[in-house]
């Protein structure tokens, strides 16, 4: 039965928390050791929780700084006084109030965490889980792909660490997983430095010990810097039949993007860290990406990623969600999967099998993972606890 609530709901306050874990390492590459979690409170006494994947020191200061012209606005201040619900209206509100300081980056995402919170209001308001209010489902279940990362100091420690990984992965149930290859470039891992043929060479072991019958993605994290060389590597992982490679080139170079989708022997990814609907358009229209990868949190939210998920149907692209933060995004990017048809897998790892203890202590992101697939979510809004002790456990800030 729908609950109604009076016509009328005010947003009071927007509490941010800065969470961090206790063995940070900052060596790592995962960006899951830290978040920003906002709760949204309304005079109902309805709260809306959301996170984003930026520092969240910095989320903090673009949500909390007061304004001081008219577009130049705070955040937090803009929402003061309106109703939650209004979804639209209040991404544009915030985004044109803060342009001078916002349009992009960090701020957008920000922006995001907010507006996951006012989702998740809308969903508790109707008493609805937040799919049925997106557009409703257009699948019975959701198909997320296992992300997969390496460890280990040495090439042969890493490669045995990602076929262990994608063994674990596979008796877990899942159908998908992507491994981490990067072993050069800014975001090598430990310092590795090896030459690109041994990419080849991991590549290589983690499909034969997962078999054909196994969708492998491989990440390589932003290596190269020109289509030529990204295909001297690339056209040799024809015979892996790789789903997608995902970020080859530097984010910038749209022109050489274009030019490797047209040469490479699988499809092209990007997007993990775009920011508004304005950045997919640059990424799919001149930089010719065949799979759309936006990050709720980051792209702006729920409103923007579904903006996303409709300029990438009128191109005949896919979509496949970044997701690496707490189960808070993790529902978001479910919610999201449910009512778009063309994503057919999103970025999961089973909190269990996570390193990150913020990853594993913080949210009950109330999905259920099993043989290969989840069910839609079922509680209002995102339907996510935050565990009061966790928080304080882990906050900093
Ligand atoms: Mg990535």
């Amino acid at each position: 039965m729908e609950i109604l609530y009076n016509v009328t709901m005010k947003i009071t306050d927007v509490e941010c928390h800065i969470l961090l874990v206790h063995d940070l390492n900052k060596e790592a590459t995962s960006s899951a050791q830290d978040d920003i979690v906002v709760f949204v409170h309304t005079d109902e006494g309805i709260v809306g929780v959301g996170e984003t994947d930026v520092s969240p020191w910095v989320a903090k200061a673009c949500i909390e700084a007061p304004g001081t012209h008219t577009m130049g606005l705070g955040l937090k201040e803009m929402l003061f006084g309106e109703d939650p619900r209004d979804t639209e209206r209040l991404w544009e509100k915030l985004y044109t109030g803060s342009a001078m300081n916002g349009r992009r980056g960090a701020l957008i995402c920000a922006l995001g965490a907010l507006d996951m919170a006012l989702w998740d209001i809308k969903g508790k308001a109707a008493g609805k889980p937040c799919w049925q209010l997106l557009g409703g489902k257009v699948k019975d279940r959701i198909v997320p792909y296992a992300s997969l990362q390496p460890s280990g100091k040495s090439l042969a420690e890493y490669r045995d660490s990602l076929v262990a990984w994608a063994a674990r992965a596979k008796e877990a149930g899942f159908r998908a997983a992507k491994v981490e290859v990067t072993l050069s470039g800014p975001y090598r891992h430990c310092g590795l430095n090896e030459p690109d043929e041994k990419m080849t060479e991991v590549v290589a072991a983690v499909r034969k010990s997962v078999g054909r019958d196994f969708v492998l993605i491989v990440d390589v994290q932003y290596t190269w810097s020109d289509a030529e060389t990204a295909y001297r590597t690339l056209r040799d992982w024809k015979e892996f039949d790789i789903y997608f490679v995902e970020t080859p080139l530097d984010i910038d170079n749209l022109r050489e993007y274009a030019r490797l989708h047209r040469m490479a022997p699988m499809a092209i990814a990007a997007g993990e860290w775009q920011t508004t609907r304005f950045e997919f358009i640059d990424l799919m229209d001149a930089g010719q990406i065949d799979v759309a990868q936006p990050d709720v949190g980051r792209v702006g939210g729920l409103t923007e990623a579904l903006r996303v998920c409709a300029l990438a149907a009128e191109r005949g692209r896919r979509i496949v969600p970044h997701c690496w933060k707490t189960g808070i995004s993790v529902a978001a990017t479910a919610h999201l999967s449910a009512v778009t048809p063309h994503c057919p897998y999103f970025e999961y790892l089973p909190p269990r099998l996570c390193d990150s203890s913020l990853r594993r202590e913080l949210v009950d992101e109330g999905l259920e993972f099993k043989d290969g697939t989840m069910a839609l979510p079922r509680k209002p809004g995102l339907g996510v606890e935050v565990n009061p002790e966790a928080l304080r456990r882990f906050k900093v800030g």
